[in-house]
Parts: C-alpha cells; structure tokens; sequence
C-alpha cells in the first residue's frame, strides 16, 4: 500500500470535474486502498477524495472513529466508526440543515463555516462493484458532501456564507488543548485534520 501525495489549492486538478468509474476493478481498488493508507496514515484526517491525490475519478473514502458520548448531538445516536470506499458517489436524498467548521487537506490551516444538509442518503458503488446505499446523518454526512465536492472541483471555501468566517488556524496554533487526544477524534460539525474544531478531508 502507498502513501499518496495530497494536492493542495492552487493545482488546477482540484477544480476539475472527476470522471465516472465504469467499473471497480484492481486498479480501482488499489486507488481506493492507496487513498485509506493516507488518511490512516496523515494526522487527523477522516476522509479524502481522489482529485486531492490528483486522480480524477470518483473515488473518496471516510474513515471515521466512533463518536463520543459527549460529542453526540441531542436526540442523536452515537455514529461509527464508520469505514466507506466508495465510487461513483452521489447524494440522491438530502434533507435537513447544519452549519459547522470544516477543513480540509487540501487548504491546511483553513477553516470556516459551512452550512450542509443534516441528513443524506448516498448511492454508490462499494470495492465489489456492487450498488450500496449509505445513509447519515450530522457529522458523516458533512464529511460525504465534502467529499463528493471534490469530485466536482468545489472546495469548502466555495460554500462558506459568511468569509467572516473562514480563518487561518494551524495546528501548531490552535489554541486547544489536543495533547493526549486521539488522532481522529473529531467533533460533530468539523471535518478532520487540526483538533476538535477543526479537520481535513
Ligand atoms: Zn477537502
């Protein structure tokens, strides 16, 4: 398995429109299987898409831990942890409204404000060419639309609201306390890459 190279804003291959898998074979297994490997292994990331490694194909993968207790949103059930290779991925239900920070690999030390739907339902392809249905809801399915974003070439700083919003917080500056915190371990309403406010994907 291979730690892939993630592209970051400014290489035009971010903002290209990926091209459909018409089937998931090795090479797309592989690809998939490359892109897990990366996200295990790059600090705080939860997800990755294949334009962020310079492959347009719609190919993305989530890796998320299960959920804290104290991170579950009131009236919610525990989420994960949660493994998704997915290709073709497309949202064909949304409903509901969330606003939360996100971030993302490909824009590090970036993060704002964005609004997503609260609920998806995702049709897709899984690693054996079958057609699956993922459906989520609060923290998953933000990180999902963020993904599928990215095989439109839409980043987050496209759908930030309010640019008020939007600030550059490393992790070396951010100002809470992540020592002794679990790499992954996110908060609804972040997608992973810095600390609890903020992550990659
Ligand atoms: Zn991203």
């Amino acid at each position: 398995m291979a730690i892939l190279e993630i592209i970051t804003e400014g290489d035009p291959r971010l903002r290209h429109k990926a091209s459909k898998v018409r089937k998931v074979d090795d090479s797309i297994r592989k690809l998939a299987r490359d892109m897990m490997a990366t996200v295990e292994e790059t600090p705080y990331a939860i997800a990755l898409a294949a334009p962020q490694v310079g492959v347009l194909r719609r190919v993305i993968v989530v890796k998320l831990p299960a959920e804290e207790p104290d991170e579950v949103e009131e009236g919610e059930e525990p989420a994960g942890p949660v493994e998704l290779m997915l290709a073709n991925p497309e949202v064909i239900r949304s409903s509901g409204q969330q606003t939360g920070i996100e971030g993302c690999l490909s824009i590090p030390g970036w993060i704002g404000d964005v609004q997503r739907a609260m609920h998806v339902t995702v049709r897709a392809r899984d690693m054996d060419d079958k057609e699956v249905r993922v459906k989520a809801s609060g923290f998953l399915a933000r990180a999902l639309q963020h993904e599928i974003d990215h095989l439109d070439g839409i980043l987050f700083i496209d759908r930030i609201e309010d640019p008020e919003t939007l600030r550059y917080e490393p992790f070396e500056d951010a100002d809470v306390e992540i020592e002794g915190e679990t790499a992954g371990t996110v908060a609804p309403g972040t997608i992973g890459q810095v600390n609890q406010r903020a992550s990659g994907a």
